[in-house]
């Protein structure tokens, strides 16, 4: 027998045995009256308990259990209980709802939950940044009333959902994203929103960087093509032939060097490679990198090179030596005949600096920023008659980013051009720290 019926049987049973035991001394009158009145308190206590019950259960969710007494008691507590399970389950799905919430808003990714209508349910932060989505004011209106790119519509209308589309945000300007829908439930979607402009910039200059070597490579071709059949074709008189001849071997030269700025471009932007660090005297480098440009100059220039401070570099040789000699290449090749070079190399309490000063062309200001940039040139037909390949400052650039140095650029239209590199103090040795501290410091500058 189950409490309630044990605890619930008591009060009649007691009530009965007392109208038993009046019986036989007041008579069966009074014991049936007895009897009656016991059954009616008994009816009029569950009445009004169950009429608590009835106004508890009707009430405000949050309102307490009510206490009862007898069976009552044994009915409340049961439901006491429940209703502590349920809350207890109600607390759990409302963390794991908040957890999912606080994952979702954490995304890179705008989400964004449609309903069989595209209907907005629901939207993280991101979509707003991404889409202009804000779920107080629009929520359960459609998506396509706030993105409105025909692209993006025709992609929700026409239900192929299985690759993404590319869209531009109306939110940000320049920002370049990338939906996809991904259906589930029953008609329901979800939308996802990703920023891909880095992406797409990455793959516009992997586009641009093929076109222009292959611009650069079909210029020489064609003339050398142009070339070959002139020879093959007709009979030339020796002179002639020579001229073509070296004309000829001009163009492959151009290609070579094309070439082999291309490959030293990309081993230094090769993730793998890592600079070949020795500590070495900076002295000779300049001296050779000066007389390579005496030899390029050919004599056109005047050109000096002032060593302030000797001093021993930690970094790798070669690729130090490329950047200074494109530099000075670029000051012989951009200042007209006649011009003034000078190279100067000193040490100060923040590094290393080697500029290059010329007396050239010069370069106007909006172009400085760019100049680094592969195949940017400020002159195409001057760089290209000196023999440019457009990718020298590209490589000077990602040489001190190796070596964390950094490259100043300062010029102005005909007045000639100031390049300077600056080595990071921990990466150069005066010789008065390399020797010993008994060493003359602060030697003169010595002029070459
Ligand atoms: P290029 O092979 O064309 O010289 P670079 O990358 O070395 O390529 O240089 C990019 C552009 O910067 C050059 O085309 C030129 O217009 C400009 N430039 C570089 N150095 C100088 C300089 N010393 N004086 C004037 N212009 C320069």
């Amino acid at each position: 027998m189950s409490p309630i019926w044990r605890r619930g049987l008591l009060p009649p049973l007691a009530v009965g045995l007392v109208a038993l035991l009046v019986w036989p001394f007041a008579g069966g009158v009074a014991a049936l009256a007895l009897l009656a009145v016991g059954a009616l308190a008994m009816v009029l206590w569950h009445v009004a308990e169950l009429d608590g019950l009835a106004r508890w259960a009707t009430g405000a969710l949050e309102d307490p259990v009510p206490e009862g007494r007898g069976i009552w008691a044994l009915v409340y507590d049961a439901l006491y209980r429940r209703v502590r399970l349920r809350s207890a389950r109600q607390r759990d799905l409302r963390l794991a709802l908040d957890r999912f919430v606080s994952g979702a808003e954490a995304l890179p990714e705008g989400v964004v939950l449609l309903d069989a209508a595209n209907r907005i349910e629901w939207a993280n932060r991101r979509a707003e940044a991404h889409l202009g989505v804000n779920l107080r004011q629009d929520a359960r209106s459609p998506i396509v009333n706030l993105v409105r790119q025909p692209a993006f519509v025709q992609y929700l209308v026409g239900g192929d959902f299985s690759e993404p589309v590319v869209v531009e945000s109306q939110r940000e300007a320049g920002t370049t994203l990338s939906v996809q829908v991904v259906p589930f439930g029953v008609e329901e979607k979800l939308l996802m929103s990703r920023d891909i402009t880095r992406l797409e910039a990455v793959a516009r200059m992997r586009r641009d960087f093929i076109a222009n070597v292959s611009h650069e490579l079909k210029t020489p071709l064609t003339v050398l093509t142009g070339f070959l059949e002139t020879l093959a074709d007709m009979r030339l008189e020796e002179r002639q032939r020579q001229r073509y001849l070296a004309l000829m071997a001009e163009q492959t030269r151009n290609m070579q060097r094309l070439v082999d700025d291309l490959l030293a471009l990309s081993t230094l932007e090769s993730e793998d490679s890592v600079p070949h660090e020795a500590e070495f005297a900076i002295v000779p480098l300049l001296l050779q990198v000066s007389a390579d440009a005496k030899a390029l100059s050919d004599g056109r220039h005047e050109i000096t090179l002032d060593i302030r401070d000797p001093a021993n570099v930690v970094g790798s040789r070669d690729e130090l030596s490329s950047a200074f000699g494109n530099l000075v290449s670029n000051a012989v090749r951009y200042t007209p005949d006649g011009g003034r070079i000078a190279l100067a190399w000193r040490v100060s309490s923040d590094g290393g600096e080697f500029s290059v000063i010329d007396t050239g062309i010069g370069i106007a200001n909006e172009h400085i920023p760019r100049l680094t940039e592969r195949f940017y040139r400020v002159d195409r037909s001057r760089s290209r008659a000196t023999g440019g390949t457009g990718l020298g400052l590209a490589i000077v650039k990602h040489v001190l980013m190796r070596h964390q140095a950094e490259l100043l650029i300062d010029s102005a239209p005909s007045q000639g051009s100031r390049f300077t590199v600056r080595l990071p103090a921990r990466r150069v040795h005066t010789l008065a720290e390399a020797t010993s501290s008994d060493a003359p410091a602060g030697s003169a500058p010595i002029g070459y």
